[in-house]
């Protein structure tokens, strides 16, 4: 079966505005994955950032991130891209993964994961009247962007707000998110943000 090329169907999409900006809330992991994301992003759409990500476990790398993400917010983009703040208790994301401990990275705890921030930033995106919703996550070459799309996708058969299809690697995307974070010396994190990736992240230096 052929691949997918979400990258293609961003450009196909984005193609179809005619030059008119779209209202997009954009799913927000750390601020180094938004900086090349929100570069293709913003002579596109009115973008606002929606930080929600119950899966950091720990509280002050939790608000390490946040703080990343409106510093680089504000000295890159001044007022023009707003942030919003989801709400943020560790404790769902224990509830809500409770049997999947043992996964590996990539598996089906973090369907999970994926699809609970990507299912709130869904809701948001409808409360808020935006015209699509979209994740940075698929900046990361560790995240499985098929899967991401897919869900995506789900999602705006549920809500109703409209998906934007990405792979934000591509184009060197991931590549210049390292260039743009280094240019404002931006907190780089080592793991994904759940203790299971810290973990994970601890052995392989072992
Ligand atoms: S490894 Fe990352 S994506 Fe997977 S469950 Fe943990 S925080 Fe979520």
């Amino acid at each position: 079966m052929n691949k997918i090329n979400y990258d293609n169907l961003f450009k196909e999409t984005v193609k179809t505005f005619g030059g008119e900006k779209k209202k997009l809330l954009l799913h927000s992991c750390c601020a180094p994955c938004s900086t090349a994301v929100l570069e293709r992003l913003t002579p596109f759409f009115d973008v606002t950032v929606f930080f929600f990500n119950p899966n950091i476990t720990e509280s002050e790398e939790y608000y390490l991130r946040l703080n990343e993400q409106k510093r680089f917010l504000k000295t890159a983009y001044g007022d023009s891209v707003e942030l919003i703040e989801g709400r943020y208790f560790s404790k769902e994301f224990f509830y809500m993964v409770e049997g999947y401990e043992k996964e590996i990275e990539g598996g089906a705890r973090c369907n999970l994961c994926f699809e609970n921030r990507l299912g709130e930033t869904a809701m948001t995106a409808l409360s808020g009247g935006y015209d699509y919703f979209c994740s940075t996550l698929t900046v990361s070459p560790h995240k499985n962007a098929d899967l991401i799309n897919q869900i995506g996708k789900d999602l705006e058969k549920k809500y109703g707000v409209k998906w934007l299809f990405s792979d934000f690697k591509k184009e060197e995307g991931y590549k210049r998110s390292i260039e743009i974070s280094k240019e404002y010396e931006l907190y780089r994190q080592r793991y994904c943000g759940c203790l299971y990736s810290k973990y994970a992240h601890i052995k392989t230096e072992e």
